[in-house]
């Protein structure tokens, strides 16, 4: 019998002790499942045996694929190359740390069988401290108001999406990817599947403060010009208050004659300007940094090793992508 073939990509940095727990997990979902999978590990330029373990794996199975980076590309592109190498007729993305549960993949079919092309997992934010919660919410809230796409707070990478999304998100050919908009962009009708928040079972999560920090910013400049509409009102209600206080000084001059100057006043204005004058700069420094990454034309990822042999996987939309033919290696 021919079954449908549902793909699943896994990014995985440092990884190593998982590897296997999921690829097990994975196994025992698709008992019984009418589909026939293949699962295809991005091995994001990993330092520790990640390779190694993916490689025991493919030596046991021909359902699972790799791709192995020459560096760390960041989970963003180890997704893009994810899609631009599965031929799945749906695609699951999930994390390597067994913090997806693999039980929803029965979930996920079921409603890319009702005719979903987005199913996605919405967790919890059980487990996590109250101050990262919080923060969340309030970025959620900010990001909503000024992004045009709705992001949603614990709806992640975690979701199916079917073929014809996929086309649709491989159409997106930008470097500087923000997923969870991306998804999000691409529309088609979509079921969400609530799931209770998962531990990580191994290892360490790979998201500094820092890390997540520049995450925000890049969801917040990814989509739309508004931050630098913001900083355009911000700037025209500053020289609207800076006139209103110009003219009624003015006034008092002439009336009353010069004052003693006002040093307070001096050095809050010179220091509030200031610090609006450079966030915008900051701003528009971003859209710029953008621009000069995009017009670089520079490749997404760079491809040392896999098992996929070209050809194989699905070539329609296909960008630029470069590999490092090693002999031996295909
Ligand atoms: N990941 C990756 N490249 C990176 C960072 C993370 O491929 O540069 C993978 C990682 O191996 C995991 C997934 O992305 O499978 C999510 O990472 P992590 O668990 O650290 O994030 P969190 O769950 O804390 O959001
Ligand atoms: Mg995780």
């Amino acid at each position: 019998m021919n079954f449908r073939l549902i793909s699943i990509i896994i990014p995985s940095f440092n990884e190593a002790s998982n590897i296997e727990l999921i690829y097990e997990a994975l196994v025992k979902e698709f008992v019984g499942v009418n589909y026939d999978y293949e699962i295809l590990f991005i091995n994001d330029g990993s330092t520790d045996d990640t390779l190694l373990r993916i490689k025991k794996l493919v030596l046991r199975t021909q359902k699972v694929k790799y791709i192995s980076f020459t560096r760390n590309f960041g989970k963003e592109l180890a997704l893009l190359a994810g899609f631009q190498h599965v031929k799945g007729e749906a695609v699951i993305v999930m994390d390597a740390d067994l913090q997806h549960p693999c039980a929803l993949i029965h979930s996920f079919i079921n409603g890319f069988e009702e005719g979903y092309h987005q199913v996605i997992a919405q967790r919890n934010r059980k487990g996590d401290s109250r101050f990262r919660s919080f923060i969340s919410s309030l970025y959620y809230c900010i990001i909503n108001k000024v992004v045009d796409v709705e992001l949603r707070d614990g709806c992640g990478d975690f979701r199916l999406l079917s073929r014809k999304a996929v086309d649709a998100l491989l159409m997106l050919n930008e470097g500087n990817r923000f997923s969870k908009g991306l998804f999000s962009w691409i529309g088609f009708n979509q079921k969400i599947i609530y799931y209770e928040n998962v531990p990580r079972q191994n290892g360490k999560t790979k998201w500094s403060f820092t890390k997540l920090l520049n995450y925000g910013i890049d969801g917040v400049v990814s989509f739309n010009n508004r931050p630098l509409r913001i900083c355009f009102y911000t700037g025209a209600f500053i020289l609207l208050l800076s006139l209103v206080y110009i003219f009624i000084n003015l006034f008092l001059i002439i009336r009353n004659g010069i004052a003693e100057p006002g040093y307070f006043t001096t050095i809050s204005s010179i220091l509030f300007l200031g610090g609006i004058q450079l966030l915008c700069l900051g701003v528009i420094g971003e859209y710029i940094g953008r621009i000069y990454y995009e017009t670089k034309n520079r490749p997404h990822y760079l491809i040392e090793e896999t098992n996929i042999k070209s050809g194989e996987c699905y070539e329609g939309n296909r960008p630029r992508v470069y590999k490092i033919h090693r002999s031996g290696d295909y």
